[in-house]
């Protein structure tokens, strides 16, 4: 790893908003204009510790490439102090001691990073190298700050007070990133591991004609209510007497022993199905592993919604069920048509997370 400096930064006399990196994890630093932080005598402010108490996620739109320029060139006076591009380099533009203007009130108290390849519609934008690199800084800020890795401390734009900013909004998975925060970024066998089953993991092919495939509604503000997680997904008019396996089948492979839990993610719709039935089934030994079911109100918004201070319905994932399962343990999960109930079961997205040291 090496630092590149933009401008020849680094002769210590200028006054800029940063002259070297606060985290070893930093690949690159270029100041921000001076414009974007607060000032007293034409030099940036210094905040003293413990002031700094909460890390703020954002996420961009747009390429880091561009806007780091734009905050460089003093174009846009409201810089992070971080900033992670899609493939994980870090570059960070104002020194954690002063403040970045980047989130309104809570300026004074946090360190704000914000992230490339946001968007608000679709899952999509966050990559793994995200996630992994964005958890690794986290860590290492909280460490050196004190602050404590919880969801009080960090915190979403979209939940700073006062804001109306949406990002990183309901497909930034929060779960697994707390899970990635907890994690001492070096045993491996504690290590938080994902896998989402949806649409593109179907196992059933084809399935029968009473399945129909719906499309995610545009969103506009990070996912609400009505939101699928993925793309597509399918739905069907329930019958009673429908046979149980006319369903919608997903699989999957455990990934590494320990503790799994199965969350799942449909949109809410008007006259959805109040009983859908789910069946999980997996090839663990212990029969108390090997399966699961439960019926599931999906015409109901409060089992998948959680407010912020910007957004007044985020969609969330619905913890299922938890398992204790090993490396190579395959998993079915079913949606069946079979209800008791009116209205469509719709079948769209399932998260498997082991949390690792949580
Ligand atoms: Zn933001």
């Amino acid at each position: 790893m090496y630092l590149r400096y933009a401008h020849g930064l680094g002769r210590a006399a200028a006054v800029t908003t940063i002259t070297s990196p606060d985290s070893r994890l930093v690949k690159q630093v270029t100041p921000a204009a001076l414009c974007g932080v607060w000032r007293s005598g034409g030099a940036p402010k210094v905040r003293g510790w413990p002031s700094i108490t909460h890390v703020v996620i954002h996420t961009l739109i747009g390429s880091a490439a561009t806007t780091i320029r734009h905050w460089h060139g003093g174009q846009n006076c409201l810089p992070p102090h971080y900033v992670i591009d899609k493939n994980g380099e870090i570059t960070q533009m104002v020194a954690e001691r002063y403040y970045a203007q980047h989130v309104g009130t809570a300026n004074t108290y946090s360190i704000g990073i914000e992230h490339e390849g946001g968007c608000y519609n679709t899952p999509a934008c966050f990559s793994e190298s995200l996630y992994q690199a964005s958890a690794a800084l986290v860590r290492d800020i909280c460490e050196r700050q004190k602050i404590p890795k919880d969801r009080a401390h960090i915190i979403g734009h979209d939940e700073a007070p006062g804001t109306g900013h949406g990002d990183p909004g309901g497909y930034w998975d929060w779960d697994y990133y707390m899970a990635l925060l907890q994690w001492d970024g070096r045993t491996a066998s504690l290590k938080p591991q994902r896998i989402v089953l949806d649409y593109n993991s179907l196992f059933t092919f084809p399935l029968t004609a009473n399945w129909n495939e719906g499309v995610r509604l545009p969103v506009k503000w990070g996912p609400g209510h009505e939101q699928s997680y993925a793309a597509k997904y399918y739905y069907a008019e329930a019958d009673p007497v429908a046979k149980e396996d006319d369903a919608v089948e997903y699989s999957g492979a455990i990934t590494d022993s320990g503790q799994w839990i199965l969350s799942a993610w449909w949109p809410v719709l008007r006259g959805s199905n109040t009983a859908a039935l789910i069946n999980v089934a997996t090839t663990n030994r212990d029969p108390a592993q090997r399966s699961f079911s439960g019926t599931y109100d999906q015409s109901a918004r409060g089992l998948m919604a959680r407010q912020t201070a910007a957004l007044y319905s985020t969609h969330t994932w619905m913890p299922v069920h938890t398992f204790t399962l090993n490396t190579g343990d395959g998993v079915r999960i079913s949606v069946s048509r079979r209800s008791s109930a009116r209205g469509r079961v719709i079948a769209d997205a399932f998260r498997l997370l082991k949390t690792g040291s949580l």
